[in-house]
Parts: structure tokens; sequence; C-alpha cells
């Protein structure tokens, strides 16, 4: 099986290639990250070296795009692995000229958060760190420097640790794509042996919580992680996330109409922000067929951020992107993956 040379050392590349000198595993390495996915087309490499890697491997890359859809600000990559499962990414664009790729961390996801057509799909597989990695080379390939990552796309990345973490230092390489740390975030719906794992790790990213509600009850509901870890246990461990880290969290709330956004949701928040230097992301709820919520009004959503306003809690709302395409919070996965099945 084929895998990705991007997380690997000099000498892993050099041995897997079964290269003749070592110094080659650099020009094929510079060569994959400046867009080269084919052999043959790095031309600094002697010519039977070539022939002799394009017979042994057809291309550089360990993914395929099968399938690209385009809206005005984002762009959703399917790949399909070498295993034949399929995942999603999205590059992200603010509309200024700064580029966001949105990473999947595992296929599909055991969390099972109501509202997330990602959960609907249960749990695949743990995605290895070359098949994350590869994500961000893929988006680059489509052409516009990206300069900023988000594990929002399928799967909970503090579930897939170890290699959520070797891809993020790979893609932090400075002789590779030189992503700082800073321009890092990694989300969670709250598990939090992962946080705890982060905190103790002094890699300076920055972490999002999908939090949805403060309210125990509410919350346990329609995010079955916190019947394990409750809203007690999680904001212990994000305290010591920020005594150890000194980094703002974000907290991701995705209003759901009629769900969480009266005055007692708003003030449980607050209640539960005390102490934490935060701010909350206000992601109002992208329709998925068949889940069963609904999307708030404006109306609505001005209601709730006044009330915000009045309780003194910072936030900002993030009118997602690539709704249309499916490529927006949430709703990665199985449309995709159905068709292809069919
Ligand atoms: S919201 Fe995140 S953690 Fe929850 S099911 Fe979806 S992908 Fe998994």
């Amino acid at each position: 099986m084929k895998r990705s040379i991007l997380t690997d050392s000099y000498e892993d590349i050099a041995k897997n290639l079964k290269l003749d000198k070592p110094f080659q595993a650099k020009i094929i390495y510079h060569a994959l990250i400046s867009g080269i996915t084919e052999f043959d087309r790095i031309t600094s490499l002697p010519k039977a070296l070539r022939e002799r890697l394009t017979d042994e491997y057809d291309s550089l890359l360990a993914s395929k795009v099968i399938n690209t859809a385009e809206s005005d600000y984002a762009v959703k990559l399917a790949l399909l692995l070498q295993d034949g499962s399929i995942i999603e990414c999205v590059r992200l664009s603010d509309g200024k000229g700064r580029y966001t790729a949105c990473l999947s961390s595992q296929v599909g996801c055991a969390m099972g958060c109501a509202f997330c057509n990602t959960g609907t799909m249960g749990f695949i597989r743990n995605l290895e760190s070359y098949e994350i990695a590869e994500q961000f080379l893929q988006l680059s390939l489509l052409g516009e420097e990206i300069s900023h990552i988000v594990f929002m796309g399928m799967g909970e990345a503090l579930q897939n640790f170890t290699a959520a973490m070797d891809a993020i230092k790979a893609l932090h390489r400075e002789d590779g794509f030189n992503i700082s740390y800073r321009r890092m975030t990694i989300s969670t719906s709250g598990y939090v042996p992962g946080i705890r794992r982060l905190t103790e790790i002094s890699v300076p990213l920055r972490l999002a919580v999908s939090l949805v509600s403060a309210d125990d009850k509410i919350r346990s509901d329609i995010m079955r992680i916190n019947r394990t870890y409750p809203l007690s246990e999680l904001k212990s461990a994000l305290l010591s996330f920020q005594h150890h880290q000194d980094k703002r969290i974000t907290f991701e709330y995705c209003m759901l109409s009629g769900v969480n956004m009266d005055r007692e949701s708003a003030e449980k928040l607050r209640s539960f922000m005390k102490g934490l230097d935060a701010i909350v992301n206000l992601i109002p709820w992208n329709p998925v067929e068949g889940l069963g919520f609904n999307a708030p009004s404006e109306s609505e959503i001005h209601r709730f951020t006044d009330m915000l306003g009045s309780l003194g809690i910072k936030y900002t709302i993030r009118r997602s992107k690539g709704q249309n395409i499916a490529g927006a919070c949430g709703q990665l996965a199985t449309k995709t993956r159905r068709s292809i099945r069919q």
C-alpha cells in the first residue's frame, strides 16, 4: 500500500523509495510540496531513477481527488484513500485573500452529535498522519497559498491524537509548508482526555470547543460526549489548558432554533465562561435533512446576540461558507460517500 511521504523524515523517504543517494529524498520532498506529483517531472533526478520510481509508484500522492465542489468562498474536495475510504476537506476563503484549510482527522466520527451530518456516519477509522497532511497538500494544489488550518472536518481530532499531532508537526516543518502553530486550530467536542494531553505538550495550538450548550441536560441530549465528560469536567480541563498555554479559547456555539437560544441558555453560557479567557463563535445551524433541528431566523439571532451583549459575553458570528456544497460546519461526509457507493 502506498503512503504519502509528507510526514516522513528524509531518512524514511530514502529508505521507502530505495534511493541511491540520501540527498535525493530532500529533492523529492521539496518537489512534492511545490506541487509536483509525478516523479517524471522531477528533472533534477537522474532519468533512470525517475523511470524506476514511476514504474514502482504511479504518483507521489497517496490520495486521489474524486470530486470537487465549489461555491463563492469554499472548495470542497472528496478524497479517495488507499483502502477505498472517502474523506472530505475544504478550502475556505475570507474573500480578502486569506485561505484556510479545514481538515478531517477520521473517517466518520464516533461522537454522534445530533446536529452533525458526519455523526450520522458512525466511526469508521482513524486517519494516518500522512492522510491528514495530504489533505492540506491537495487543497494547496488548487492554487492559492493557504495560511491557516482548522481541524473541523470529519472526526474528533483529539481522539486521534498522535496522528493529528504528527500531521501538525509535518505541516509546521520549516523546510516544508511552514505553517505557524498559532495559525492552526484544533477543534474538539469536549474530549477531556485529549484536552489534558494537549495541555501537557508545549505546542502553542489554538483550541476551539464545540460547546453548543452550557446546560448539562441539553448538552447531554445533543452531544453524547457530555454524558461521559460533563461541563464541570470540561471546564476544569479548560482552566488547566489556559493556565499552561495562556491562549484564548473559542467556544463554537451552533445556534439551534428553540434549543439553545433563550435567556437561560445565555445566562448558563456566561457562568460557564467565568474565569476563562474565551470568545463565543456563533454559527447558525446548517440545515441537514433528517436531523430534526431548525436553523434560527435572523430575528432569533438578533435577540440572542442582544442577550449575550447585555451579559457582557464576547462573541462573533460566523456565517458558514460552503453551505450550498455541503461543505459547511457539520455538513461534511455522507453525500459523496453514498453517491460513490451507489
Ligand atoms: S460535531 Fe464534530 S465531534 Fe460531533 S459528530 Fe460532528 S464531527 Fe464528530
